[in-house]
């Protein structure tokens, strides 16, 4: 064929043979994952293997099973049978692990056995990140997003879901004796149609004997869930629908959107994250002094004491949950809180004043209310009651002053926004539609320490550039 660009022949040999490092241009991305994997202490970091026995097989070093992995992620090749094929065919894996091509077992069982160590190298990159400078922004936004598990729905048990599935056996059950009696009774009776509902209740009783069995592992479960598949997986709310899986929480500083902490959680609600996540932010950070953003979700009066405690400034939006707003009436927010003279003032300008103290929880509640409420000419607009009471958390001045701080800088739940939510769309993005690929907390929590340490890698690449990463890697 003419007119058209050439390759070349198959058999064609060369005077110079070809080099590995040939195909690898200075600016390829696969040159940082092996200078800082390289730059790493396993030992230190718990790799299991990183000391070779004296005896027995040689085994593969961690390094080369850990750059495998981590080219992977960043790649978006997370199954361990395709990194197995990838090592044999890819130049570029052929590079980094100077031709090693491990099992997909081994490949497999190394994501399996190091879980706690990967998330050492996910640390260490943060610290990395510090060191270059790039965390310098004490903005950490919080925020949390479900990850599907490798439990199908079905393969999970709610109560709900279990009286659901028996009140359904049941009727089945019920509807299949029914035409027994009926065939019982008809003229000629009808042998092979009895035998074949016969065979039908049978089904569904040994349905039903499995559905007791997980009811009463269920009764044991402390959430009183079971999953069959993976049993550390929850059945949560994820945007108006319900999945099977893992809460994934990250702490992301707004100046670089590089996650900066991250933990994978069994709890589907956000409310008990809050101080958790800043902490390990902080720590990561390595500042004294951080600021934490979070949406409404995380509000959660004893959270958002506890970060006060650490001095760490937080913004959480109050949840708006008024039944009395709701139902035309007047709410918490009309009623003004007099801090001097420790007593609220009404819509009426009536003074409500403490008159008792209890104890839900562990929190103490203190209750405000006025006598006068029956001559209150606004009274159908206040209360459907005897008097309208006031509830007051005994540290309900720490969530004064975050409300203060938040209506002073509005513009923080757009740098939320900014910030953390594009990152939960790029990890999901890369993970494709599928979900995790690992089974129970431990081995999901490692997968996710993976993805975490691939998006950052990406992300310093993309805002320094190559060389000088290379260059920071090898003078920390
Ligand atoms: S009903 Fe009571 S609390 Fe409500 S506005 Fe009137 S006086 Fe104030």
């Amino acid at each position: 064929m003419k007119r058209f660009v050439e390759g070349s022949e198959r058999m064609q040999g060369t005077l110079f043979p070809d080099h590995l490092e040939d195909f690898v241009g200075e600016d390829n991305a696969v040159r940082v994952i092996d200078a800082f994997i390289d730059a790493l202490d396993l030992v230190d970091l718990g790799f299991e293997g990183a000391v070779p026995a004296t005896t027995g097989r040689p085994g593969y070093h961690p390094a080369v099973l850990l750059k495998i992995y981590v080219y992977g992620y960043l790649n978006r090749i997370h199954s361990s049978r395709r990194l197995e094929t990838e090592a044999g065919r890819n130049v570029e894996l052929m590079w980094l692990t100077g031709r090693l091509a491990p099992d997909f077992k081994t490949i497999a069982d190394f994501r399996r056995d190091n879980g706690k160590a990967i998330r050492g190298v996910c640390r260490q990159f943060v610290m990395l990140c510090r060191q270059i400078g790039l965390l310098g922004d004490v903005v950490v936004a919080i925020d949390g997003s479900k990850f599907k598990a490798v439990n199908n729905r079905d393969k999970n048990f709610t109560p709900a879901k279990m009286q659901r599935r028996m009140a359904e056996l049941n009727a089945g059950i019920d509807r299949y004796l029914a035409e027994m009696d009926a065939a019982d009774l008809a003229e000629p009776a009808s042998t092979m149609k009895v035998a074949r509902l016969q065979d039908r209740i049978a089904l569904l009783r040994a349905q039903m004997a499995e559905l007791r069995s997980i009811e009463a592992q269920m009764q044991q479960s402390p959430d009183a869930q079971v999953s069959l598949t993976d049993p550390d997986a929850r059945s949560m709310n994820s945007r108006g629908s319900g999945i099977v899986g893992y809460n994934v929480q990250a702490a992301v500083d707004a100046d670089h959107h590089l996650i900066v902490a991250h933990e994978v959680v069994t709890t589907g609600s956000d409310r008990a994250q809050l101080a958790g996540m800043a902490q390990q932010a902080r720590a990561a950070i390595g500042g004294d002094e951080i600021t934490v953003v979070a949406d409404r979700g995380y509000f959660s009066g004893r959270q958002i004491l506890a970060c006060e405690d650490a001095q760490i400034a937080a913004y959480v939006p109050k949840p708006l949950t008024s039944s009395a707003r709701a139902a035309g009436r007047f709410d918490r927010r009309d009623f003004i809180y007099d801090a001097d003279r420790d007593c609220y003032r009404c819509p009426a300008g009536e003074d409500l004043v403490h008159r008792c103290t209890a104890t839900e929880g562990a929190m103490k509640i203190r209750r405000y209310w006025t006598r006068v409420c029956g001559t209150c000419v606004l009274k159908t607009q206040c209360t459907p009651g005897t008097e309208r009471r006031v509830s007051r958390w005994e540290h309900e001045a720490v969530l004064d002053r975050m409300e203060q701080r938040l209506n002073a800088r509005p513009e923080m739940m757009q740098i939320r926004r900014q910030t953390v939510e594009h990152v939960f769309g790029t990890l999901k993005a890369w993970m494709g539609s599928t979900h995790f690929l690992t089974r129970t907390l431990n081995k999901v929590a490692a997968e996710m320490n993976l993805h975490v340490l691939a998006y950052n890698l990406k992300r310093v690449i993309k805002i320094i550039g190559i060389r000088p990463l290379m260059t920071a890697i090898r003078a920390s």
